[in-house]
């Protein structure tokens, strides 16, 4: 399988070219040139396998044969050796017909880790079988950050600077970052919001003279691995939740951002899992929402909210959703997203519309029905949600139809976001390795959000 751009001038390049160029050099996303087909007999033979297994089996179509077997299995074994469930990404049933699919067991506590452990991982062994330097460079509204830092602190040949929101990521979030005392971690604090944080790496990844004489390699959900790392557990749910219900067909309900989580699911559906709706769930910031609804995708105001997480206005991956709506016409892309760029919007014509909703329904919870959740849920299932999952929860009363069986993705693990989880009137205990953060001391610099002094602390950063 070769990679090529949603916007058409890049390809076909092979699997670890496309991890390593993150955005496309045209500007577009990278995705595979065919999606491969899971026959109904290997996907019943898969019913049967760990969650290591299952990632080699579908890890397979997509390295295109760069990775000998066993280094492959290796990094795999290595990755998922730091979740602290055995099953990695286990499945709980919350009330009948509705399943948990606990994705936060990971080093930092929420689903950013089943990738960023393995993209850790993958980076280290270019580094070492092509001896390359690697600057990996990243925006986070919160997770990503702790996760991708967690994945590389300390490892040879790679730095990582990461940009986030001064302010606006929640305590823990923030002490998970800036307490890394690694020499190759770099955090800046930028007076913005994440949607300029965004826009600043994404302007550097563009600027390809910048790109290259810096050695930048991306971890956001604009990498590709990362996507093709979170189909896994869309597989793997589905399998534990067929095994208890003998249903046939499933929704999944994602708390959605960057759309890049539930592109994966959209991924894993035309692979041939048998997925019913996806359900995606927003906040406030709800630009993906009146896209399912109307049509029209047009980021609006940014408000910060209870999910910090999914505060986000404008979805990186949702060009390589537009690319298949647009039956993979990278012309038609192309012209779409500079029309975006001058205008703002881009509005679906009614047949294509229709085709969204038929594969995504949509809700955009609001912060006081967020906070009701989390109380509700803890008073009659003794189950803590954390803001996000909250958010997804809440779609699925809103979204799934009698009878239907959905699952919804847990992001976060609640001690993340105890700021929200107070408000409820509820007291929890940290887990031991959050709570060792309150001591340790904090390494990061607060900048402006201007694209020339980011400029500048990179190049010092990586000429240190
Ligand atoms: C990143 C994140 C999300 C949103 O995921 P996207 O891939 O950006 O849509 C939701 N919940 C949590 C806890 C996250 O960290």
């Amino acid at each position: 399988m070769d990679y090529i751009s949603t916007r058409g001038k890049v390809g076909n390049i092979g699997f670890i070219d496309a991890f390593m160029m993150g955005l496309g050099n045209d500007g577009g996303l990278l995705v595979p040139n065919e999606i491969p087909v899971i026959s109904t007999e290997t996907l019943q033979q898969w019913e049967q396998l760990s969650y290591q297994e299952l990632v080699m089996a579908i890890f397979s179509y997509y390295t295109n044969g760069e990775i000998p077997e066993e280094d492959l299995k290796q990094m795999v074994e290595a990755s998922y050796s730091t979740f602290r469930h055995d099953e990695v990404t286990p499945v709980r049933k919350l009330y009948e017909g509705t399943y948990l699919l606990e994705l936060f067991h990971g080093p930092t506590f929420a689903f950013k880790d089943i990738a960023l452990q393995f993209m850790g991982q993958l980076y280290s062994y270019v580094a070492t079988k092509y001896n390359k330097k690697i600057h990996i460079l990243g925006a986070t509204s919160g997770d990503t950050g702790a996760s991708a830092i967690e994945g590389v602190r300390g490892k040879e040949g790679i730095k990582i600077c990461i940009l986030h929101p001064h302010g606006k990521v929640s305590k823990v979030q923030e002490l998970q970052m800036t307490t890394v005392q690694d020499d190759n971690v770099l955090n800046l604090s930028v007076d913005g919001n994440f949607d300029d944080c965004q826009r600043m790496i994404k302007e550097l990844f563009a600027d390809l003279d910048f790109k290259s004489a810096n050695q930048l390699a991306a971890i956001n959900s604009i990498n590709f691995v990362r996507i093709m790392a979170q189909t896994v557990y869309y597989f793997y749910a589905y399998f534990r939740v067929k095994q208890e219900t003998s249903v046939e067909r499933v929704n999944f309900s994602v708390p959605t951002g960057n759309f890049g989580d539930i592109f994966a699911g959209y991924l894993a559906k035309r692979m041939g899992l048998p997925i019913n709706k996806l359900i995606l769930a927003t906040n406030e910031n709800n630009i993906l929402e009146r896209f399912v609804q109307e049509g029209v995708y047009m980021p609006g105001e940014f408000c910060s909210t209870y999910s910090p997480s999914m505060d986000i206005q404008v979805a990186s991956n949702f060009e390589r959703y537009l690319y298949y709506v647009l039956n993979e016409d990278a012309a038609q892309v192309r012209k779409l997203m500079e029309h975006f760029k001058t205008e703002g919007e881009i509005v679906l014509p009614p047949e294509l519309l229709s085709k969204v909703q038929a594969d995504f329904s949509a809700h955009g919870v609001m912060g006081q029905e967020c906070l009701d959740t989390i109380s509700d849920y803890k008073t009659k299932a003794d189950y803590l949600l954390d803001p996000h999952t909250a958010c997804g929860v809440a779609a699925v009363e809103k979204c799934a139809g009698t009878g239907e069986v959905t699952v919804s993705l847990a992001t976060a693990h609640p001690a993340k976001f105890d700021e929200a989880i107070r408000l409820c009137g509820i007291e929890q205990q940290f887990p031991e390795q959050i709570a060792i953060l309150f001591n340790k001391q904090q390494r990061q610099k607060r900048i402006d959000a201007e694209l020339s002094v980011v400029a500048d602390e990179l190049v010092k950063f990586y000429n240190s």
